[in-house]
């Protein structure tokens, strides 16, 4: 047949923008040529419903080796006694936790999404806030932190049945032993959604929710940089702390109930071609490159926290501990729209975010939200940092001269150029 340029010309462009921006999606990364082949490979053409060795087709030998490395690599990357690795996205893995420990109607108690949640953990718009009822901890208002005192007040009021940290935009670590112990005094599992700071955990660069979670959930395409997907582990299987019953009323293992929950519960066939991929990426994990990747990724969100500080930007807590930040751009008269939308003009891409407290719209927001795995990946270090915060500094306060945009632009192109992405790939056209 011959070859869909129409289809193959987009995708051609599309590479054409990763490489001649400055990307600084916080939930964004580059995936190895590796990773990339083993998704683009004969493994999609497989449906194999079922675990390793309990499938429900035959012709599964091979995709259950790389099925069972990746559940093995993971397990070592996190020190997991127990991992599925089928979740197609962060969003399905919570699903499926969510259907393996909740009823209809249970009380769920998550990050405030206008603080910087994720839409799973509780959302109206989400099956999380209409399946189950809701209720949210957040930040103080100074301090831009959560107040742990609060959050247990809370939770002793609202008796959640399952307690949810982590988030999509927060930039400090989290105390996980507390959690537990709040987790503990009201009777509720903890669940750890580290979509976001994966692979600075897996680099052993923040605190370990692993010890102290019952469950947790990740995406494998942020810091972990990996493909687009999914996972649950859990740091011991907890045995079913309270009982939880399968659909037949029997009591079962956690890790039984999770899988489940997983297929047949929420997903049909898992997406093999990703599974090998997210293997490679979890065998890349485990090198010592990528602690020192993680380490730069790290110093570089702080680097460049101090520079947009020094040039007068209001961050939400005034800095960060992992990869990413996020901006209140009140301070300078602007909206996360606008500063999106001018960025893009000289291809910087980052994300309009709300803000704490926020008075605009989701549409609008008063925040904008960077991180560094990407530009990190890319071999970017701490001075680079310091240019690129010029270069946005520099567009924002341009945003009503397209002239000089078109000068940051091609500074912008001119510099990322120096750091060479794909250069292992052939063409895709
Ligand atoms: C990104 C993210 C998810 C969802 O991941 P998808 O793969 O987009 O479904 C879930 N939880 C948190 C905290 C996230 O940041």
């Amino acid at each position: 047949m011959k070859r869909d340029t129409q289809v193959f010309d987009i995708i051609e462009k599309e590479k054409q923008r990763q490489v001649n921006g400055l990307e600084l999606i916080a939930s964004e990364n580059f995936v190895s040529q590796q990773v990339m082949d083993a998704m683009g490979s004969v493994m999609t053409n497989k449906y194999a419903e079922g675990l390793p060795g309990k499938r429900y087709y035959g012709g599964c030998e091979f995709v259950d080796q790389t099925e069972n490395l990746a559940i093995q690599r993971l397990k070592e990357l996190f020190g997991a006694a127990w991992a599925n690795v089928q979740p197609h996205s962060g969003a399905q893995a919570n699903a499926a936790v969510m259907l393996a420990v909740l009823k209809p109607g249970d009380t769920i108690m998550g990050f405030d999404l206008s603080h910087g949640g994720h839409l799973t953990h509780g959302s109206p718009v989400n099956y999380s806030g209409k399946l189950y009822r809701p209720t949210f901890y957040g930040v103080e208002k100074e301090s831009g932190r959560i107040d742990y005192d609060k959050l247990e007040a809370n939770a002793k009021k609202e008796q959640p049945k399952l307690l949810i940290c982590g988030a999509s935009a927060y930039s400090r670590d989290w105390d996980y032993e507390r959690l537990r112990s709040i987790a503990d005094q009201v009777g509720a599992l903890l669940l750890a959604d580290i979509s976001h700071p994966s692979g600075l955990i897996a680099s052993k660069l923040l605190e370990d929710p692993m010890k102290h979670c019952h469950i947790v959930t990740s995406t494998t395409h942020k810091t972990l940089r990996g493909p687009r997907g999914g996972i649950i582990m859990m740091g011991q299987d907890f045995e079913n702390p309270f009982g939880l019953t399968n659909p037949k009323g029997q009591i079962r293992p956690m890790s039984a109930l999770l899988d489940s929950a997983v297929f047949p519960g929420t997903q049909g066939g898992p997406l093999e071609h990703v599974i090998a991929a997210k293997a490679v990426a979890f065998g890349e994990a485990l090198q010592p490159e990528f602690r020192s990747y993680s380490a730069q990724v790290i110093k570089n969100a702080q680097a460049m926290a101090a520079e947009f500080v020094k040039r007068g930007y209001h961050l939400i807590s005034g800095g960060t501990d992992n990869h990413s930040m996020l901006i209140d751009l009140r301070s300078k008269n602007l909206t996360g729209k606008e500063a999106e939308n001018t960025l893009i003009q000289v291809d910087i891409t980052v994300n309009k975010n709300m803000v704490p407290f926020d008075d605009k719209s989701p549409f609008v927001t008063s925040g904008m939200r960077l991180g560094t795995p990407a530009v990190s990946t890319r071999g970017m270090r701490e001075s680079d940092m310091v240019k690129i915060v010029e270069l946005i500094d520099e567009s924002l306060k341009q945003k009503e001269n397209p002239d000089a945009l078109a000068e940051i632009k091609g500074e912008v192109n001119r510099f990322v150029s120096a750091f060479p992405l794909f250069a292992e790939s052939v063409a895709t056209s």
